[in-house]
């Protein structure tokens, strides 16, 4: 598999990558970001919508601050393992993740960025072909999705990061910048249902920090995660549970979860359980209604039913630090 050509811009500043990004989207050039390039490289090698320019942010030193509150987008997995000031939700969340040789270069942004995957896109060109292609392939052949038959306006590929659920439970805002300025908003509302648009990044828009609350300090968690291979793969679903108080009576109690659709979802259900707290019985509920509420499709490697069977097992194991008295 040979890497497509492709224009790469090095810029040492944010202003100089913003400048860069600014001309490319005035003269209507397409053009990607890349961070650490352990996802977006492999897909260029796979001929997955590659574009004519690429600007890496690699040398944008402004974006790699990390403090318990700030962490930048270039900030590099490992480091989040390793740090003694981030929260430790974040740290255990990230040493799930890939190995540690793509943790060394992988970086925060570039996760919580993540291209959604699908087993009819994630493929050689070769072999795209061979089924005429899918939706999500950019390569104007108006194909259908594979997935939900019969159409081509809608691609359900599922996001597999498994950053986001982690920082979408502790308050976590996303700072987004771009030559016509800077804005923010919770995680939550960051991402899109549609598998091609992904996320609320606009032409030539990158995400520069995520900022946690200061009572992110206040909050315990745990994330399992459920996956083909442990030694590195992607999540076939993922859970993290989240609470405050101490672990016999919790008084706020977060989930969210991964790699179970289009995106990581925060489930507002959650909290519903601590009206009447009764410690196993509510676990046993809080489980039961996050089953009900994740519905995966079949473009994964396991099954929807069994995803979606793990899910409850998976929450109940992330709520074991909540029957501790
Ligand atoms: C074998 C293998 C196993 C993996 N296992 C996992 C896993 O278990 N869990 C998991 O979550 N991931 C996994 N990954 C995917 C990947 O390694 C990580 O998600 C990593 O964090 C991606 O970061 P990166 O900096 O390398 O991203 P890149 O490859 O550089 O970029 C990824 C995407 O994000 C965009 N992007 C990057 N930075 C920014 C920014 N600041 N603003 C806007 N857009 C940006 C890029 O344009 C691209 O679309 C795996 C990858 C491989 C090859
Ligand atoms: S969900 Fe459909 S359109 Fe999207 S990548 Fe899969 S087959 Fe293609």
């Amino acid at each position: 598999m040979r890497m497509p050509p492709f224009s790469l811009h090095t810029p040492r500043t944010l202003d100089e990558a913003l400048a860069i990004s600014g001309a490319l989207t005035d003269s209507d050039q397409k053009f990607d970001w890349v961070a650490g390039g352990t996802d977006l490289l492999p897909n260029y090698k796979w001929h997955l919508n590659a574009k004519s320019h690429v600007i890496s942010l690699a040398r944008v030193s402004e974006l790699s601050k990390l403090s318990d509150t700030h962490i930048g987008a270039m900030v590099r997995l490992q480091d989040l393992v390793e740090s003694e000031t981030v929260h430790p939700l974040i740290s255990h969340v990230s040493s799930k993740i890939a190995s540690v040789m793509l943790r060394r270069s992988g970086t925060v942004g570039g996760n919580i960025c993540l291209d959604t995957r699908c087993f009819w896109f994630n493929q050689s060109e070769e072999w795209r072909e061979s089924i005429d292609w899918c939706h999500k392939c950019d390569c104007g052949s108006g194909a259908n999705c594979r997935v939900i038959a019969n159409q081509n306006e809608r691609c359900v590929a599922t996001y597999q990061a498994d950053l986001a659920p982690a920082l979408m439970c502790l308050g976590a805002s996303v700072h987004l910048t771009s030559p016509r300025g800077t804005r923010s908003m919770a995680l939550s509302e960051f991402f899109q249902e549609d598998g091609i648009t992904k996320n609320v990044l606009e032409p030539g828009e990158l995400v520069t920090h995520l900022k946690l609350p200061i009572d992110a300090s206040e909050w315990k968690g745990d994330y399992q995660k459920l996956r083909q291979r442990e030694a590195w793969d992607f999540p076939e679903a993922g859970v993290v549970v989240a609470w405050k108080g101490e672990g016999g009576s919790p008084i706020d109690l977060r989930v969210a979860t991964t790699g179970l659709g289009v995106v990581p979802v925060l489930h507002q259900e959650a909290s519903a359980v601590l009206d009447h707290w009764e410690g196993e019985a509510s676990v046993e509920a809080l489980a039961e209604s996050i089953r009900k509420a994740v519905k995966p499709v079949l473009n994964t490697w396991f099954s929807p039913t069994y995803r979606r069977k793990m899910v409850k097992v998976l929450t109940k194991r992330a709520s074991r630090g909540l029957l501790v008295r």
